[in-house]
């Protein structure tokens, strides 16, 4: 064979092998574009688009699913966020959760398990987290997809060197223009993370909610650990719950939205709207800054030996660290009561707002087992 032959033979070979890698790169990032299966409970009302309350949405990824549940009963309206930051899982798998197993009896229950529905298409560059969480249901294995903190880039870019909270001119740095809890409460013509943020706003102004819990995680190192944040309205509500939260044995702080700290839903939504805001953090070792090698067993157990050290030898952690790290059972489960015992905290303080919510497991039963259990 000639030089110039074998030159070329080598130069296709390796163009192949080029185009395969790019074949498979590109399979995976558009996999994460589908939405995760979400198998809902059989006394599902009916699943609205969030783009019913901003027709804009239609069609784009921050159009997400709203699964609504309405008791025989009257009462009182719930509306749970889940995945509002999409690389928090128990914030979303709690929601999924309520998705599969709710039973309500009195009242409404919306709930949204994919906030930042966009934030699912995309990880974290940088951070190689994994793209999927597994669980062994009793229908088979499932995957959810676990995503970035902030929208897809795709899907709203170029970010500005400094955010500018349009409703109070606060300013913050530029990459928190993508993240949807510093974005109510939105706007109709601004960006998909406000769009997205408005809509909210509007289906709790619509439907009347009575109060709006959403769900996060927080880095160990980070004070907001293990607490509920809630608008001054809700204090009450909050307070009482969280006693209620205590007795069950989970250890939680509550804490006073700051009035001067603008585009969070505890702040927002307490404000704009007349819903009940609150908002709760467990501890997720996958947000932190010291945390070692992300992985899927890092999100689904907490376990970290930078963790662990820090939790056994320092008291720089805000939360409890040894051995045994904090298992997404235990933070789904410390999320799940919290929604029931605000709730029923709701229902005491303001009879004609009770909701009756039934067969949700809680943190005594989920530490004792598996979430896969409680999934379709
Ligand atoms: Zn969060």
């Amino acid at each position: 064979m000639s030089e110039k032959k074998k030159n070329l033979l080598q130069t296709g070979i390796l163009l192949a092998l080029v185009a395969a890698i790019c074949a498979y790169a590109g399979s995976i990032f558009l996999s994460v574009r589908r939405a995760d299966t979400i198998i809902p409970a059989p006394g599902l009302t009916e699943v609205r688009m969030l783009s019913e309350y901003l027709p804009a949405l239609a069609g784009t990824r921050g159009d997400t699913e709203i699964y609504v549940f309405q008791g025989e009963e009257e009462g009182g309206s719930l509306l749970v966020l889940g995945g509002t930051h999409a690389n928090e899982p128990a914030g979303y798998m709690a929601a999924i959760v309520m998705a599969e197993r709710a039973d309500v009896k009195k009242g409404t229950l919306y709930v949204i398990p994919h906030a930042n529905n966009s934030g699912f298409t995309a990880n974290d560059a940088g951070d190689a987290c994994p793209l999927y969480l597994h669980f062994d249901t009793a229908s088979g294995s499932r995957a959810f997809r676990f995503g970035s903190r902030a929208t897809n880039p795709i899907d709203q870019l170029p970010d500005q060197d400094t955010y500018v909270h349009a409703a109070s001119g606060q300013t913050l740095s530029g990459s928190e223009q993508r993240n949807l809890n510093r974005s109510y409460p939105g706007r109709p013509d601004g960006t998909l993370t406000e769009q997205v943020a408005y809509a909210i706003t509007e289906l709790i102004k619509a439907d009347r909610i009575d109060m709006t819990v959403d769900l996060h995680e927080a880095s160990p190192e980070y004070p907001n650990n293990n607490s509920t944040v809630a608008h001054q309205r809700a204090l009450p509500i909050a307070s009482r719950g969280l006693m209620y939260m205590l007795m069950e044995g989970i250890d939680i702080k509550l804490e006073a939205s700051p009035e001067n700290y603008h585009g969070f839903t505890h702040r927002e939504l307490g404000d704009y709207t007349d819903t009940f805001a609150l908002l709760m953090e467990t501890s997720g070792a996958t947000q932190g800054r010291v945390r070692g090698a992300t992985s899927e067993m890092q999100a689904l157990t907490g376990l970290d030996k930078c963790y662990e050290l820090l939790g056994t030898t320092t008291d720089l952690l805000y939360v409890p660290y040894d051995e045994n790290g904090h298992p997404i059972e235990e933070r789904v489960g410390r999320h799940l009561s919290g929604v029931l015992c605000y709730v029923q905290a709701m229902g005491e303080i303001y009879p004609e707002k009770e909701i009756v919510i039934e067969n949700i497991p809680r943190y005594s039963e989920l530490i004792n087992s598996s979430i896969a259990e409680y999934l379709n």
